[in-house]
């Protein structure tokens, strides 16, 4: 049986990359770019020309290992196991295949890590949240990113940002300030596929935000990486600088990267498809397998602030009264809850049920978020953990001895503190596994140190040009 399905999983790929050879020779395209998203949540990639892409679409490109150890200067971060000898391969999903369109004459695709002898490499991001959806069968899941990012008038030239626009939250004018910008957005975000939602200029000046549809979780993470290069791309062309640093600049607004997501079981047929997370009967709507998923969420929130607060700046996000969910309790419509429960949409209750992870923002790599994420949700399901009652109240005006009492834990309040919780955090360091358990917090500890000594104006402006 499994050799049959190897079998037509191979003849599945194999006419893909047929249709993608085809592609790319009738729309002229020179490159494909092969790109990964590194543990610092940086998209990056080689190319491969139009003549050697039939054999690099299987082989893949060599990639030395060490690149997974760079900071945000590029500079090797002395991580053992990450020094000079030793390659892995980026090997495309030719499912993710997208002609570019921003940049004629060019295509892209997403790659797994894969070593040497064709085993997927135990550091690869991609990998782990295959294995964690794996992990939910037969439930499936659905999941979206939404994203939030600052739009300013020009490239930074040094020490300098400023905002495109000085309109208020949901302004009717902030829609006509950057209509040209958003409606090219939303076309090339389509055209690669991926279905818009809203859009709305946000909180604070130039902040926007475009949503996209729930899909099922591994395109959920990919389209949140095109959803970035599309915006910072299209934005450079239209002569501006987007950024989704959490803070680009002191004073500016947080730029979160929320995750909103359900499970599903989709056995039989289409009609009968079953969010599993929706009851009726529940005051919030939620079955109990929804509540012990937030409960494992509670449970190991320290540890996933780490994975989805992933860089010094962001902690100066991830505040007490910046509705980014820097308190770990659950509530319905809670916007400083880390996890939110959205109340229902009439017409659609039972499909729109989901549950918010507020605590993301896009410094950090979306598989690893969302794979630990699916981790922490089905330890909570596994050992029935109670998240107990929802917070229906602003956990800021409580005292500090009610918040005690109540069980309401501030998280961590800078990135080193969030790296201890991930490092004490047995079942999320198991599900990482020993090459990115080791990996990730030396990353981020060299990240501190480097921050530290090169002082704050560099952060600002580092993470705003980066991210
Ligand atoms: N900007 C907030 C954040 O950093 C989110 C605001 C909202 O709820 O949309 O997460
Ligand atoms: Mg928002």
């Amino acid at each position: 049986m499994a050799d049959v399905q190897q079998d037509s999983h191979d003849s599945a790929v194999t006419d893909e990359w047929a249709r993608i050879l085809a592609a790319v020779e009738q729309q002229e395209i020179e490159f494909t770019r092969f790109f990964w998203v590194d543990h610092n949540g940086i998209t990056r990639g080689k190319a491969v020309s139009r003549t050697s892409l039939r054999d690099r679409m299987s082989s893949g490109i060599g990639l030395a290992k060490t690149r997974q150890a760079s900071n945000l200067s590029d500079l090797g971060q002395p991580v053992p196991g990450f020094d000079a000898v030793g390659e892995v391969r980026l090997v495309p999903d030719p499912r993710t295949f997208i002609p570019l369109p921003y940049a004629a004459g060019a295509a892209a695709m997403l790659c797994d890590l894969v070593d040497i002898d064709g085993r997927p490499w135990a550091a690869c991001p991609r990998t782990f949240l295959k294995e964690a959806i794996q992990a939910c069968e037969p439930l499936t899941v659905r999941a979206a990113f939404e994203a939030e990012f600052t739009l300013c008038r020009k490239r930074p030239e040094p020490n300098s940002l400023e905002v495109l626009d000085d309109t208020l939250c949901f302004d009717a004018r902030g829609f006509d300030v950057t209509h040209d910008y958003a409606t090219s957005l939303a076309r090339a975000l389509q055209q690669q596929g991926i279905d818009v939602e809203l859009y709305h200029p946000e909180f604070g000046a130039g902040q926007h935000e475009m949503t996209l549809r729930h899909d099922d979780a591994l395109r959920a993470a990919d389209s949140i990486v095109w959803h970035r290069l599309t915006a910072r791309a299209l934005a450079e062309q239209h002569g501006m600088w987007a950024t989704f640093a959490p803070v680009p600049s002191p004073g500016f607004r947080g730029n979160g990267n929320h995750l909103h997501l359900s499970l599903w079981d989709d056995a039989g047929s289409r009609s009968d498809r079953r969010n599993v997370f929706a009851e009726d009967s529940d005051r919030l709507g939620l079955s109990k397998t929804a509540r012990h998923f937030v409960g494992g969420l509670l449970a190991h929130l320290p540890a996933l602030v780490a994975l989805g607060c992933a860089s010094v700046n962001s902690y100066r996000r991830l505040r007490p009264g910046m509705w980014s969910g820097a308190y770990a309790c659950y509530g319905q419509d809670n916007r400083e809850a880390a996890v939110r429960i959205p109340s229902r949409l009439r017409g659609s209750a039972v499909t729109s049920t989901n549950i918010e992870v507020k605590v993301g923002d896009s410094t950090a790599n979306p598989y690893l978020l969302l794979g630990a994420i699916l981790h922490a949700g089905l330890d909570g399901i596994n050992n029935a953990l109670d998240p107990g009652p929802p917070l229906q109240e602003d956990p800021n005006l409580l005292s500090p001895s009610e918040q005690e009492r109540r069980g309401i834990r501030r998280l961590p309040r800078s990135l080193a503190e969030a790296v201890d919780a991930l490092e004490e955090d047995e079942v999320l360091m198991s599900a990482l596994g020993p090459m990115r358990g080791a990996l990730y917090p030396s990353l981020k500890r060299a990240d501190i140190a480097y921050m530290d000594a090169m002082g704050t104006e560099f952060e600002f402006l580092t993470h705003a040009l980066r991210y």
